[in-house]
């Protein structure tokens, strides 16, 4: 069967076929780097690897570009607010250069321990101004820019198709969009392709340019990125759901008003991870982060876990029990795995290709997981089921066979007094004493895993 994607523009599934051979174009919408990650940014990340992950899995070759946004986000999301980076640089007393470098390296690292694989290219948006001003001078002269006192905006009406992605036309975001603060826009849609410093802001990133001095918008740094990565077009485009009806529809609006029709074949959105009844944001305060799940002694694989457990296009309802056990359901699953022999060069085919078929039907990671149960209960010998976990393992990326339990140490007894007492505060109910006891332990550089024959000890 062939591989089948949900596309966003136009709403259905389809087959999937590069532009071009077998070479695919995968362009990822990275991070604002003004803060840690959260795991709702990184739920869309470990979407979008298991897609590469598929596509390499049928042959293609990917090559995957992804920006970081180290300029130009605001803090409304629109054309107002401050930018987040110069915000935080303020609040935290540091350089806004600092601020993106820090959030950068940090959310690599979380990508890392979550075994998301690291795009061919990273490209920050500081570094490629030049390509953003390029950009904008040609839309100039296609006549669809127009200028007012804090920027150059680009002109909605000059084209038709605006709102193909998200469904909805210009009248009818503009029924739907909050009362429009900059009253020079003509139309609520517009968006800044290039904003002026005030010079009451002092900005630390600013940039010359043919219109003043000031800094790139957000919608035009991933348009001239892509275009720049891949001239001849762009076979996917990815992002959370939250970009759909603005980001990436300026996207389309930059790309086709500069030239470049249908430059994107597919685009491909992640639904969000959401606390019970709010959605999980930087700006909402409700963060929760990588750092946390491992300062509660969880392996990030666990997260990662829990998000093969939803459909990338379902909603994910966070909240730490079902974090706990899918932790304890991966530690279940390393356990099985890691004490039952060794690999065989022969797998078990009819799962192997049940497994394909899922994954290719638009990522159904469920289903993935739900066949690889089934394996494990099956009577296949070990070593053939070894050889087919490692097949599924090259799209799960749960470390399926690494020799987890032998990381597992025998506790001297001032660790041994330390986990009973946790087991017996948990035992009772009082998690507070539990999380204190575990806290302990992480500081003196020990996790616990949670296995069916009880607390385990591994080095942090
Ligand atoms: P940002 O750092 O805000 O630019 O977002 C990085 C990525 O995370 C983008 O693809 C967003 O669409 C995505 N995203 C933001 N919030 C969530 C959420 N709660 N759940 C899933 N993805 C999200
Ligand atoms: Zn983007």
């Amino acid at each position: 069967m062939a591989l089948r994607l949900y596309n966003t523009l136009g709403r259905k599934i389809q087959d999937f076929s590069p532009r071009r051979g077998t070479g695919v174009g995968l362009y990822t919408c990275g991070p604002t780097v003004y803060s840690t990650a959260h795991l709702g940014n990184l739920r869309t990340y470990i979407f979008e690897d298991v897609l590469r992950r598929t596509l390499e899995f049928n042959g293609y070759k990917v090559k995957q570009v992804m920006n970081v946004t180290d300029v130009g986000h605001l803090t409304d999301d629109g054309d107002m607010g401050e930018d987040k980076i110069e915000k935080a640089a303020k609040l935290e007393k540091k350089s806004a250069w600092d601020i993106a470098q820090e959030h950068e390296t940090e959310f690599f690292r979380d990508l890392e321990r979550l075994n998301v694989l690291k795009p061919s290219g990273v490209l920050r948006a500081t570094e490629h101004i030049d390509l953003q001003i390029e950009l904008i001078k040609k839309l100039e002269t296609k006549g669809v820019t127009y200028r007012i006192s804090d920027g150059i905006y680009f002109d909605t009406s000059k084209f038709p198709t605006y709102g193909q992605l998200s469904g909805q036309t210009r009248n009818e975001k503009r029924a739907g969009a909050r009362v429009e603060v900059n009253t020079e826009k003509r139309h609520p849609s517009d968006f800044a392709l290039w904003k002026f410093s005030k010079p009451e802001d002092k900005r630390q990133m600013e940039w010359p340019s043919p219109w003043g001095v000031g800094f790139p918008g957000w919608h035009i740094e991933c348009s001239a990125m892509s275009i720049s990565q891949f001239p001849r077009g762009l076979d996917i485009h990815c992002g959370g759901i939250d970009h759909i009806a603005v980001h990436h529809e300026n996207e389309i609006a930059q790309n086709e008003a500069a030239g470049h029709k249908d430059f994107v074949k597919i685009w491909m959105h992640g639904e969000f991870l959401v606390l019970p009844g709010q959605r999980m944001g930087k700006s909402e305060g409700n963060s929760i982060t990588l750092p946390d799940v491992i300062g509660r002694g969880i392996h990030p694989l666990a997260f990662r876990y829990l998000c093969l457990q939803s459909h990338y296009r379902a909603p994910l309802s966070f909240t730490w029990e079902s974090l706990t056990a899918a932790s304890t359901g991966l530690n279940n699953l390393w356990l099985q795995i890691d004490t039952n022999g060794d690999t065989a060069r022969v797998g078990c085919a009819e799962f192997e290709e049940r497994f394909h078929a899922v994954v290719d039907d638009d990522l159904n990671t469920p289903q993935a997981l739900a066949i690889m149960h089934e394996l494990l209960k099956s009577d296949y010998p070990w070593h053939a089921k070894r050889q087919s976990l490692s097949v599924f393992d090259t799209i799960l990326g749960l470390d399926l066979l690494s020799v987890r339990a032998s990381q597992w140490i025998e506790p001297t007894p001032e660790l041994r007094v330390l986990l009973n007492n946790r087991e017996d505060a948990r035992r009772e109910k009082n998690f507070p004493q539990a999380d204190e006891v575990r806290k302990k332990l992480l500081a003196s550089g020990f996790i616990v895993d949670d296995t069916p024959d009880g607390p385990r000890l591994r080095k942090a």
